[in-house]
This record gives structure tokens, sequence and C-alpha cells, in this order.
């Protein structure tokens, strides 16, 4: 049975994407190689930064591992890395600094708010050994939008290295990385850019890039080291994962031919309007206040007197053709609707009449 993803990422792709996967590619020559120079450049276009001052790592294996590579290979021994977290792909940071044994500090807000700028001042101003902040912009977690503009203003003011997770926002909303004057910012092939899973991809400001040199914790994870190896000609360190590139490389063609980064994000916005309208109407409130809702992804809060649990909802609503994403807030009982990929107004149209027959017949059998 066939379905369309509501989970943001992987997520729903074009058949055109997935159909480039149909072909084994050779990786050591110079057609291979051009590929991922292109799509290098073009990534850099969509980031608003210029191959003077910045550059673009492709890391193989999920988010994660880009998030990793970054946090090891840039927070040296003397560094000490300051952890910005209102949800889960926060605390993965700290996890990950745990394993690597980085020195380190947490700064934890509420799921449901945006980091406090003048704490993160106030922390930065009382502990001198920080030298590396990192945050999440998007958390998927809860589906806020973090106010990494101001946090990172305040970090640069310190002159300290600034560390992005966008994994779930790059390619959906636009963001000016040279602009904002960001160090590194993370995402992956399998979110807003609409590709397969397989690779992230890491924006690095060459100033701080070179820093990295041979401080790295981990042999794959080199970030400096795969730079330097793909910087070359196009070569990847170690195996690439070619089917995955191929289908980036159409993928970003099909973002470009949907109009860019800003044509793409009203789409994702307006789906996630209409989407959180629609599911109020029908008495389910989201997790999120609306002034920091983002447009990737909303939690709605379970209805309290249900009789029905969020299993029974979701087989209902995925053999009507679309899977979501349970919850994953602490503090309440939620689920999740993410509205990225290749959703468009059909689909939520269809997924609000399904959910509304369910409640329907949900109400029917008290
Ligand atoms: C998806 C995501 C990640 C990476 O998760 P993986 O499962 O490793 O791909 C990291 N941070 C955020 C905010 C994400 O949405």
């Amino acid at each position: 049975m066939k379905y369309k993803l509501l989970t943001p990422g992987p997520l729903t792709t074009t058949d055109t994407v997935k159909k480039e996967m149909m072909f084994d590619h050779c990786t050591w020559d110079d057609d291979y190689k051009k590929i991922t120079l292109k799509i290098r450049n073009d990534l850099l276009q969509l980031a608003h930064a210029d191959g003077e001052e910045y550059t673009v790592i492709l890391m193989q294996g999920s988010g994660t591992f880009g998030v990793e590579s970054v946090l090891t290979s840039s927070v040296g021994k003397k560094d000490k890395l300051l952890i910005v977290s209102n949800g889960a792909y926060g605390e993965r940071m700290e996890d990950i600094a745990k394993h690597a044994g980085l020195s380190y500090a947490i700064y934890h807000q509420d799921y449901d708010k945006q980091p406090d700028v003048e704490k993160i001042a106030e922390i930065l101003e009382g502990d001198d050994s920080i030298t590396h902040v990192s945050m999440v912009h998007s958390e998927t977690t809860s589906g806020i939008l973090n106010n990494i503009e101001e946090v990172t203003r305040v970090v640069k003011n310190k002159n300290c290295t600034m560390i992005v997770d966008a994994m779930s926002s790059f390619g959906g909303m636009d963001i000016p990385v040279q602009q904002l004057e960001i160090d590194f910012l993370i995402s992956s092939a399998n979110k807003c850019i609409q590709g397969v899973p397989g690779f992230s991809f890491i924006f690095a400001k060459k100033e701080a890039l070179m820093k990295t040199k041979e401080q790295a914790r981990s042999l794959s994870l080199d970030l400096y080291d795969q730079w330097e190896t793909m910087n070359k000609d196009g070569k990847w360190r170690f195996t690439s994962p070619t089917h995955t590139v191929l289908a980036f490389a159409q993928a970003i063609e099909e973002l470009k031919k949907e109009g860019g980064i800003l044509a793409r994000a009203n789409r994702y916005y307006e789906n996630n309007r209409e989407i959180r309208k629609r599911f109020q109407e029908m008495g389910l409130e989201p997790y999120i206040e609306e002034k920091y809702q983002g447009p990737i992804i909303t939690t709605f809060i379970f209805p309290k007197d249900a009789n029905f649990t969020f299993e029974e909802m979701y087989q209902y609503i995925k053999e009507r053709g679309y899977a979501i994403y349970p919850g994953k807030v602490m503090e309440a009982e939620t689920f999740r609707i993410g509205n990225i990929g290749e959703i468009y107004r059909e689909d939520v149209e269809a997924l609000c009449s399904i959910m509304k027959e369910f409640l329907e017949v949900k109400k029917h059998e008290n």
C-alpha cells in the first residue's frame, strides 16, 4: 500500500527524483566529480554565500552525522561549547558532546519557548572559556522556529564560533548564511531540498574551517579532511552515496524550477497555516503559540477526552494515504503533522477530510 509522508524527513519526493537512482554511477571519473562540485556550488548560492568566504562539505550519513562532524571537528581540546537547547535535537548535541568528551555547558529552555537572547549574552559574559555556541533553527521536536538571527549576533559580538543545525529548515526557508556570519550550518539531503536520505551538508566559513585542521576526534567524521579531499576535484573521501547524490542533484534542479527557496517557503507556509487552521476548527490545538510556530511541522495536543489512541488514528489516516508522526515533547501527549516535501494544497485538503471523518466516526462510537 502506498502513502505520502507527512513526516519531516524522510519526506515525499517526486518520481523524477526517485528515477535518478535507477542508474549505478561510477565514482572516480570526471562526470561524477562534476556532479558533486555542481551540488556544492548550487548550495552556496542557495545560502547566499560566496565561494571566497564560504565552502560546502558533503558528509556521508544522516543529519546527525553532519552535526557530530562539526561539533567534534570544531570544538578543540582547549575550547568550550555552549549548547542552546529547547528540544530533542538540542539535547542530541549534548549527547554528542558527552560521547566525544567535549568541554561544554548547556542552556535549557522550555520546549515551547524560544531561547532567551539576554540569558545567552549573560552566560557568555560570565564564562570567558566558552568559544563555541550551537543551536537548532527549526526544532523539529515541537515545530518551534528559533531566533538564530538574534542569537548569532550576540555570539559573534563575543567573537565565538556559531554553529546552527538548520536540518529541517534549510531549503524551505531563506537563510542568508554569510550575512548572518554563521560559521557552520548543517542540513541534510532528505529534508527541504527534497532529496532522499544518505548524506548531510555543511556550510563552513573558511576561516573557521581552517582552525579545525588536525583536531577532529573521529576519522570518518573529520570535517577538514573531508573538505580537503572533496575540494580538490569533487572526490568523496570514502565511498560516496552515489544514488543519493544523483537524486539530490535532480532535487536541486526541481527546487530551482519551483521558483527557488522563496517559492518553496511560500508553499510550506501555506500548507502549515491551512493545517493549523483546519485542525483548530476540529478542536485540535497546536502546542506552539502562533508567533513562534515554524512552517515545517506542527505539534498538536492529543485531545484529552479522546476515545482512541494515536495508533488507531495513525492507522486510519495511513490506510487513506498519509503517514503522520508521533509526538516527541515530554510534558504533553501530542502528535505531529509535517507539511514539507511533495505536499500540496490537495494533500492538505485530503488530510483534513480524513481527520474530520475519523473524529466523526469516533464521536458516534461514544
Ligand atoms: C532531522 C533532524 C536532524 C537529523 O536527524 P537524522 O535522523 O540524523 O537525519 C537533526 N536536527 C534536526 C533539527 C532535524 O530535524
